[in-house]
């Protein structure tokens, strides 16, 4: 007899990178002279800063010595990075102790896995277009979800009315700010509407912070928690790929305030338990690395690589500043969200310029329905490629 999670035959094939992945090859395969100018992906190209290199060198050398050398380490983080990380809230005036700072393998493994903590029962409320994984991990685990669509009138930033008037209540909120794809950042009034929203009704909201290192404008939370209210009713969860270039070295933190409770249960001392049942810690090496984060000087650091990123943000929307396309992100984010000139379709797009001008970018459906008409610049490209892009992209988009 088999039992297979029937869940899974819910999940749509994801075609978005597969798709685009196919085009470039067949194209180059035809054009091979042609140089493709890549502002697609979502990873980093830069490589980790000098203070984590120097970080992880002294890591492997404590794992070499008998007196320094460590075995397993705390499920729930060690000592050592959880205060770096509570510090790292401290200092922007954020009352978050070293026990509500949990070390994760990342976000998305976190995004997984917290759903564990939810009832069977729940029912999550997704802004889309949104991060794939939110609708994926809920389909997985059997969750009723509720997609809400966003649009361009509301800034891609939809607010607690917004779900009132689909009808729509649910247990658990996901907030994505900066948010992937249309790099939109919710102010500070902005997100007390939906704390007020959470803690009226009792739902706990996910609040991913992966790019929150990339807000540049003071006014703007990089943190739920410097919203009123939102510890009864938020969970936190951070990742050190976009901030500090971690995306193949895997580090990330969720934060859990001990006050949020629901029927009597108490959430941080629930994911003390999930922890210390379901993982063994992340490795103390990497640990070591991603303290170095949190250093003055790979503060410094991880900031000079973020700037590059974000000065190849700045090119692109100056493009597209040059041919008065409508987009939104770009300057507290890592993503420009573009809406595709002259009534294009997202793929219709993606092949004008892939054709034409050979630039590569992300058809905004590949985030949800509400995307199709609107495309993803990333600017995690080389800074180079990005100023050859924006350039084609100025010429081809001229009228
Ligand atoms: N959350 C968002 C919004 C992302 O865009 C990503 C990665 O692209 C992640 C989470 C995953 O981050 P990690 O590399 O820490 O798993």
């Amino acid at each position: 007899m088999s039992l297979p999670n029937k869940h899974y035959g819910e999940l749509k094939d994801s075609y978005l990178f597969f798709n685009i992945a196919q085009k470039v090859k067949k194209y180059q395969t035809e054009h091979p002279d042609k140089k493709m100018y890549r502002l697609g992906i979502g990873d980093v190209s830069l490589p980790l800063c000098d203070a984590v290199i120097k970080a992880l060198h002294k890591g492997v050398d404590d794992q070499a010595n008998k007196d320094s050398f460590h075995g397993y380490m705390p499920e729930c983080g060690a000592p050592f990075l959880r205060e770096k990380i509570a510090e790292y809230y401290n200092k922007r005036g954020i009352d978050i102790t070293a026990e509500e700072a949990f070390v994760s393998s990342g976000a998305s493994d976190e995004l997984g896995d917290i759903i564990d903590m939810f009832d069977r029962n729940t029912s999550v409320l997704i802004m889309e277009p949104a991060y794939p994984a939110y609708v994926d991990a809920n389909v997985m685990a059997g969750k009723k979800i509720y997609h809400l669509p966003t649009s361009s009138d509301e800034g891609f930033l939809p607010t607690p009315k917004s779900a009132e008037k689909e009808g729509i209540k649910a247990d658990v909120i996901y907030i994505c700010s900066p948010n992937n794809p249309t790099g939109a950042v919710y102010t500070k009034a902005g997100l007390k509407e939906w704390v007020d929203y959470a803690n009226t009704n009792g739902s706990v909201i996910l609040f991913d912070a992966a790019y929150e290192a990339f807000i540049e404008d003071d006014s703007l939370p990089k943190s739920i928690f410097e919203i009123e209210g939102a510890r009864t009713c938020a969970i936190e969860i951070c990742s050190l790929s976009k901030t500090a270039g971690f995306t193949g070295t895997r580090l990330g933190y969720t934060v859990i305030p001990k006050t949020l409770e629901r029927d009597g249960m108490n959430f941080n001392a629930m994911w003390v338990r999930n922890r210390t049942t379901k993982t063994n810690g992340v490795s103390y090496i990497i640990q070591v690395g991603g303290a170095a984060v949190f250093t003055d000087e790979g503060q410094k650091q991880i900031h000079e690589n973020i700037n590059i990123y974000k000065n190849n943000a700045k090119v692109i929307m100056e493009a597209l500043d040059a041919v008065g396309i409508w987009y939104c992100g770009g300057k507290n984010a890592p993503y420009v969200w573009m809406k595709c000139p002259d009534g294009m379709g997202s793929w219709e797009f993606f092949d004008y310029l892939l054709e034409n001008i050979q630039v590569i970018g992300t058809p905004g459906e590949g985030f949800g329905k509400c995307g199709e008409g609107y495309f993803r610049f990333s600017s995690f490209g080389s800074p180079e490629d990005t100023k050859e892009a924006a350039e084609r992209i100025k010429n081809l988009l001229k009228k």
